[in-house]
């Protein structure tokens, strides 16, 4: 599994940094999903940060 974050959408809220450190970090003002690809544990808390994301900027594939 694979999460990708859109930095023309992100606008930094931090939200999915604090439900899934283990997968998303900030990088200047903007997320990153710096783990690649998803390791198996942390694929719930990848789901739920983007279904969280309040702009949707946080794809799974
Ligand atoms: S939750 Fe969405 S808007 Fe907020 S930092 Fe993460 S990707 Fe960006």
């Amino acid at each position: 599994m694979k999460a990708i974050v859109n930095p023309d959408i992100c606008i930094g809220c931090t939200l999915c940094v604090q439900s899934c450190p283990g997968v998303f970090r900030m990088e200047g003002d903007k997320a990153v999903a710096y783990l690649d690809p998803v390791s198996k544990e942390l694929e719930a808390c990848s789901r739920q940060a983007a279904d969280e994301c309040p702009v949707t900027a946080i794809a799974i594939q």
